[in-house]
């Protein structure tokens, strides 16, 4: 099945709003085996539109509308489709009473023009808002179809997940099945490592760029959901091969609850001293239902004063190797351990931005520190984008990066360990300086 997106809005003529309509819209009609041949966007105007309309329905089979659906004068998608389709629209009371008591719950009136929502087709068939005002539409002839949604994009997604995704599959007559595979590291060395398995008809597999790390979603088509899962598992199977435990996870929203999970299973808990992130690593560890088990409490050390005073960091290791450094990391980590008695215990130091940097420590260096049994791993991260709230992000990315492999008992990659002696600190410092 081809398909075309045809999104209707001045507004993102305008330039006003970001077409985010037609980026998920192109993912999902992916994922569905569905080939997107065009994605295009049309004002509010109803002659340029149904040109537009009646070339592209000679292209393709089906086209995907969102906006437009609205009550006001500039919403005529419906009726340009219609036509364009050989179809007509008639006064719906149902959806008429709808769309009153929508009204009257939130304490408004409807205007005469609200009536214009309440118009469907004769031939095809309206589509539910569970969400919102406006129904959807879809039209048909010789096998043409066109589907139309709103505008808005909860109210666009809520109504392809709930009616029309199941209606496209019900009519490709398959199940959909999806894994998600979260990576650590950055997405252009990554998807130039996958690009031959990205390439993929039957299981689709499209990657996603988070901050710090990355996102592969692997879709099957199959008969039923279970041979999909097969064959998901299959291929996810050549993405374990290829990275090996970068892959950290599956089906998780994030790094945090995969530390959290760890740490739970193997009944450890964790802490942090946060520099410049401030209470980041704190607030995503405590977003995870069940935190608790896991997170007692952790310590914002912004100052100096307070890196000395709450983690016992030496004030004379912070004048000899400056704040930003490895040594101070490691003295955070190992006195956040001490202080909060966790098994484990974060730490951060870095410039943000977008002043303070200088030629040795550049804005965008963030010394992370990691302790368990008194040893203490380091590693230095440099955010070349002097974005402040990336290089925070990236920061805490990193951190619980950190806690994961010492959760799982394992060497973190890039980190130095701090050895033992009177020349440790000096050594470690130099080793990072010189690299
Ligand atoms: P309404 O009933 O609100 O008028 P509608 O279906 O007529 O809904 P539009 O009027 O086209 O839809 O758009 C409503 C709002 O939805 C826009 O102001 C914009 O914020 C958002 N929107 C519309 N189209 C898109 C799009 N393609 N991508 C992202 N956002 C969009
Ligand atoms: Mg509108």
């Amino acid at each position: 099945m081809t398909a075309e997106i045809i999104s209707v809005g001045t507004e993102l003529l305008l330039g006003n709003i970001l077409n985010t309509n037609a980026q998920y819209l192109s993912q999902e009609l992916a994922a569905l085996g569905i080939t997107v041949q065009r994605q295009s966007t049309v004002g509010d105007n109803h002659d340029r539109l149904a040109d537009w309309v009646r070339e592209a329905k000679d292209r393709c089979d089906l086209l995907v509308f969102t906006g437009g659906l609205g009550p006001t004068a500039d919403d005529l998608t419906k009726e340009t489709v219609a036509d364009c389709y050989g179809d007509t629209l008639v006064f719906d009371p149902e959806e008429w009473d709808k769309i009153t008591a929508y009204f009257a719950a939130s304490g408004r009136q409807t205007t005469p023009n609200n009536r214009k929502q309440a118009m469907v087709p004769v031939h095809g068939h309206k589509i539910e808002n569970r969400h919102g005002t406006a129904p959807g539409a879809w039209f048909e002839q010789e096998g043409r179809c066109a589907v139309l949604m709103p505008g808005v994009p909860g109210e666009m997604k809520a109504m392809w997940t709930e009616q029309v995704r199941p209606m496209l599959l019900a009519r490709q007559n398959c199940a959909l099945h999806s894994l998600t595979l979260r990576v650590l590291g950055g997405e252009s060395n990554l998807e130039y490592k996958l690009r031959p398995l990205l390439e993929n008809q039957n299981p689709t597999a499209a990657i996603y760029c988070k901050t710090g790390e990355c996102e592969i979603r692997i879709t099957a088509r199959a008969a039923t959901d279970a041979e999909g899962a097969e064959k998901c598992r299959a291929y996810a199977k050549k993405f374990y091969d290829l990275l090996g435990d970068a892959v950290y996870d599956e089906d998780v929203p994030g790094l945090e609850h995969t530390v959290v999970r760890t740490l739970k299973e193997r009944g450890l808990t964790i802490s942090a001293a946060e520099s410049c992130t401030g209470g980041l690593i704190a607030q995503r560890l405590t977003n995870v239902p069940g935190a608790s088990e896991v997170f007692g409490y952790g310590f914002v050390t912004y100052w100096a004063e307070a890196k000395a005073k709450l983690v016992g960091v030496d004030p004379a290791v912070i004048h000899r190797f400056n704040v930003v450094s490895a040594p101070v990391a490691a003295q955070m980590a190992l006195g956040a351990a001490k202080a909060s008695g966790a098994d484990i215990a974060l730490s951060v130091t870095g410039l943000a931005g977008p002043g303070g940097g200088e030629l040795l420590r550049p804005v965008g260096t963030v010394y992370l520190g990691a302790a368990r049994e008194g040893k203490v791993w380091v590693k230095k991260l440099f955010v070349s984008r002097p974005d402040r709230g990336l290089i925070r992000a990236r920061a805490a990315q990193g951190a619980l990066e950190l806690a994961l492999r010492l959760a799982q008992g394992k060497t973190p990659e890039g980190a130095l360990l701090l050895g033992e002696g009177p020349g440790a600190l000096e050594a470690l410092d130099k080793a990072f300086l010189t690299e």
